[in-house]
């Protein structure tokens, strides 16, 4: 395969597989790949898509994107600038800034290990830094948009850097501009975080309270959440290893429901499930913490569907999680699609309940896309 570096730019690897890169391990090649250690290198990313009139895409860890078996039309740019530095330091808070390209949970590592709290319910969450922001990652209670300060970006359209403030950010489950209203304007350059110095436990849910009640530990100090959410997690999100199936973690978002949607969606399973299925449903009500909102778990959906284990080609929907969707060897984009689109029609049909996924489609024509959101059996 041919590769050049620019004049003095970054090197350029044309129709670069992706597959490598992702950790679903499927996808076609990217016209362009740059790697960027730089900002004057995603700026020569960004020249090189306007020269060719191309699109431009920013590969982090690959683990929230399902890429096209045809790839990537257009130029795919990866950071690759890690690095942490603390800013400042006091009796209240640490503050960090932290490049894009630095793993997530080494960040998270990190912290535990400085005595910071704030991120340890976000341990082994795969990715980048610069992208968790993206969706703003979240888990057993924490999100990141909690403890971000701000942020360093560039402008796609300019190449010029501008900082934004949290409320700029516009953040929401599993939502913020990165992936809504400006979705493709920046490029994530590096984040400033401010983590507390005072414990901060959040062990609200089921089952971090249930690991620590089971050890009869009171009082569990930063080491021993980051190690209970590791093992919690470790038993139900495969982490991407090759032998356990390449996956990005949830591939389906919980239901976040008003009074009357939880109304409908009870009345549905009382009509189409056992009183068994009624009584977990009500069961999940009262164990989740709610707002104002009702969150239920798609995987409860999927499961009372019949779904676990259901597999097309070589995608399979997971036995111990089943968010989870796997590639067991050998699957393609396709038959990721169609297991997605059996299970979101599937549930939709049985408890009226429309489930959407969490990986950015790359590749995809808009119809494609469209086709695969269309619920009703075609
Ligand atoms: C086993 C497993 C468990 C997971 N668990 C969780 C979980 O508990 N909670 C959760 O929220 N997520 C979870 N995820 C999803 C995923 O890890 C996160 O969304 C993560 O932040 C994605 O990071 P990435 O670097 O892999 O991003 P990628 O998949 O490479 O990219 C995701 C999106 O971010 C954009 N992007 C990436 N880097 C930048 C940048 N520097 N600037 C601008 N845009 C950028 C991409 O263009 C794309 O739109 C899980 C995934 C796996 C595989």
């Amino acid at each position: 395969m041919q590769s050049y570096p620019g004049a003095d730019g970054p090197v350029v690897k044309p129709q670069e597989p992706l597959k490598a890169y992702t950790t679903f391990k499927i996808g076609g090649p990217a016209r362009f790949f740059v790697h960027a250690t730089a900002e004057d290198e995603f700026r020569a990313a960004l020249s090189l898509a306007a020269q060719h009139s191309l699109p431009l895409f920013v590969l982090g860890g690959g683990s929230n994107i399902l890429v096209s078996d045809r790839g990537f039309a257009g130029v795919v740019v990866h950071p690759v600038r890690r690095g942490i530095e603390i800013l400042h330091e006091d009796a209240e808070s640490a503050i960090s800034e932290v490049n894009a390209a630095e793993a997530w949970d080494d960040v998270v590592r990190y912290a535990v290990e400085q005595n910071s709290w704030g991120i340890e319910n976000l341990s082994h969450i795969p990715g980048q830094a610069g992208a968790a922001l993206v969706q703003n990652i979240g888990a057993y209670g924490q999100q990141v948009s909690d403890v971000l300060e701000s942020v360093q970006v560039m402008e796609v359209t300019t190449g010029a850097l501008r900082v934004l403030s949290t409320s700029d950010c516009g953040f929401g489950y599993r939502r913020s501009i990165f992936n809504t209203t400006a979705r493709g304007n920046f490029i994530i350059v590096k984040l400033t975080l401010r983590l507390a110095k005072h414990a901060r436990p959040n062990l609200d849910y089921p089952d971090v309270r249930a690991y620590f009640s089971e050890r009869s530990v009171e009082q569990p100090s930063l080491a021993e959440i980051r190690q209970a959410i590791i093992t919690i997690r470790d038993r139900k999100f495969p982490y991407p290893r090759e032998e356990r199936g390449g996956n990005v973690g949830s591939f389906f978002m919980n239901l976040s429901l008003t009074e009357r949607e939880y109304a409908r969606l009870q009345v549905n399973i009382e009509r189409d499930f056992s009183s068994r299925e009624l009584a977990r449903l009500e069961e999940i009500r009262k164990g989740f913490p709610s707002g104002d909102k009702i969150r239920i778990p798609t995987a409860f959906l999927i499961e009372i569907c019949g779904l676990k284990g259901h597999r097309i080609g070589g995608a399979q929907v997971n036995e111990l999680q089943p968010l989870v969707l796997l590639n067991q060897g050998g699957a393609t984009a396709q038959d990721v699609i169609a297991l997605a689109k059996h299970v979101r029609r599937t549930v939709h049909a049985r408890t009226g309940m429309a489930i959407s996924i969490e990986p950015e489609l790359v590749g995809f024509t808009k119809q494609e896309i469209a086709d695969s959101n269309y619920l009703e059996e075609g």
